[in-house]
């Protein structure tokens, strides 16, 4: 009796009518749009941003109460606009993070409202189905054959976390049963030291040990060098390891240096190893004709990491998986269980093909965004980024700085006659550059080592940003080394 009194008496807790719902939503696509207008007239980064603050903030809206959302949301909204590092402003020149196309947006409400779960494709089929077309067509653009699968990702992390599981499971037979102690010898795999990172996270949790990911030192001009890898791989197989692996970068995420991927293929195929291409953000520059040369070799690889959330401008996260042998993921992710629905002929189901198991309809932004501005939209963005970032190398060079890295992606790093030579304290003095142009408000620019050196790097990465941009980061960053340097007029 009291159970079922609760049950039509209490009514649903988590329920919102229809039309409150719409006028909350309708209220937050209002603030948001508004508030991205006013964007450039502010600062790109927060210039107080204090963790007692904004923990104050935080406490006046405990979690254990409820509040009216329509009063919390221009509240909020006050708050990240105060306390975010705002990406989509024209003056972010910073990591690889994109202002979102507003298709992108809408791609996200969408499947966060629709909700659809992609872990079996009956239970999704419109989505999984979605999903695929984008992979085809990043996979046909970069020249991979029609054998050829992937699919999305958190990230390029996650991506690249896939390669390594795949090329373990097809290198090392006995990997998927018994595991890497049922591997006779070390298994190793070589990226560059100018690499991303995240490989020796990745070396860690499949359970190889950082010390598997062989990072191999990057010539003068920070590219994988082919002969230096042929040396190591050698070297490694007469010291007993196992290599399987190569990783080339077609974009660093410091330099956005393109390693010499058709004699880094060779020297892999020479020594029977596979090769994976991180292309996590220049991999994009495939929907531009006149781009594409630049990632020529990258047809040859046996799979490529491509994030949709850097170049490709939809919200994060999204990354893309893609393998020349989609049948290598079944080898890979294959699991069956009775609670799940049975699969249907004709197609797969991305819990038995991904490293993931519930997944968000992380696809629909991109096909959306795809849809809105075409392959020849997306190319045409992309070079006039490029464009963009010869007028960057021409304004950072106008400010007394002189760019070191060398290459056809909109990045710049930047090193200025000023720079004390001891390499430490270089850093902190273009930490201190840094720091003093993204006070400004005008830009956001950060330190970052290239091939060891100290250096300011600048990266064209936002569809809002244009020439007066440039501009202005050019000023802020001849004003920043006045007030670094204060005794150089002395000079
Ligand atoms: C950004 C990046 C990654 C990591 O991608 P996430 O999407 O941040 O997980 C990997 N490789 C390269 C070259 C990158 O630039």
């Amino acid at each position: 009796m009291l159970a079922q009194s609760r049950l039509t008496l209490e009514g649903q807790w988590l329920m919102r009518d229809g039309e409150s719902a719409r006028r909350m939503l309708h209220g937050v696509v209002d603030q948001l749009v508004d508030a991205w207008r006013i964007r450039p007239e502010h600062g790109v980064t927060p210039v107080d941003a204090d963790a007692t603050e904004i923990r104050g903030w935080l406490d006046r809206y405990p979690l254990d109460q409820a509040h009216d959302i329509e009063d919390v949301v221009p509240d909020l909204l006050a708050a990240l606009d105060r306390w975010t590092v705002h990406t989509d402003h024209p003056g972010y020149f910073g990591l690889f993070n994109p202002t979102p196309t507003w298709a992108g947006v809408a791609g996200e409400l969408i499947a966060a409202a629709v909700n659809p779960q992609l872990a079996a494709w009956s239970h999704a089929p419109f989505a999984v189905e979605a999903e695929q077309r984008c992979v085809d067509l990043l996979a046909a653009r970069l020249g991979l054959p029609g054998t050829a699968g992937g699919h999305l990702t958190s990230g390029g992390a996650e991506a690249n976390l896939t390669a390594v599981l795949t090329a373990l499971t097809q290198a090392f037979p006995s990997y998927a049963t018994h595991g890497l102690r049922a591997v006779d010898a070390a298994p190793v795999f070589y990226a560059s030291t100018e690499s991303h990172l995240a490989w020796l996270k990745i070396a860690h949790a499949t359970g190889l040990g950082r010390e598997a990911c062989r990072l191999v030192p990057a010539d003068d001009r920070g590219r994988l060098d082919p002969a230096v890898l042929e040396a190591a791989v050698a070297e490694d197989r007469r010291s007993g390891r196992a290599p399987f692996l190569v990783v080339a970068t077609a974009g660093t995420t410091g330099a956005g240096v393109i390693d010499p991927l058709p004699r880094i293929t060779d020297v892999a195929r020479a020594a029977g190893l596979r090769v994976h291409v991180d292309a996590a953000w220049a991999g994009a520059a495939c929907l531009s004709d006149r781009l594409r040369p630049v990632l020529d070799g990258i047809e040859r690889a046996d799979t490529v990491t491509v994030d949709a959330h850097k170049w490709l401008s939809v919200p994060m996260g999204a990354g893309m998986f893609l393998t020349r042998d989609r049948a290598e993921l079944g080898s890979t992710f294959s699991v069956s269980t009775s609670y799940m629905p049975a699969r249907v002929d004709d197609t797969a189901d991305p819990y038995t093909t991904t490293n993931q198991w519930s997944r968000r309809f992380a696809g629909l932004k991109l096909w959306l965004s795809l849809l809105a501005h075409g392959v020849a939209g997306y190319g045409a963005q992309i070079e006039r980024d490029t464009e963009l970032g010869r007028l960057l190398h021409a304004e950072v060079t106008r400010a007394g700085f002189r760019v070191i890295n060398d290459t056809p992606l909109p990045v710049a790093c930047a090193t200025h006659p000023d720079a004390p030579d001891d390499a430490e304290e270089s850093w902190r003095w273009h930490c201190d550059v840094a720091a003093r142009i993204n006070a400004s408000g005008a830009a956001w620019v950060s330190p970052v080592r290239f091939c060891g050196r100290p250096a300011l790097r600048a990266c064209v990465i936002s569809w809002r940003t244009g020439p007066s941009d440039i501009t202005r980061l050019g000023r802020a960053m001849a004003e920043a080394i006045q007030l670094t340097s204060p005794d150089r007029l002395s000079r």
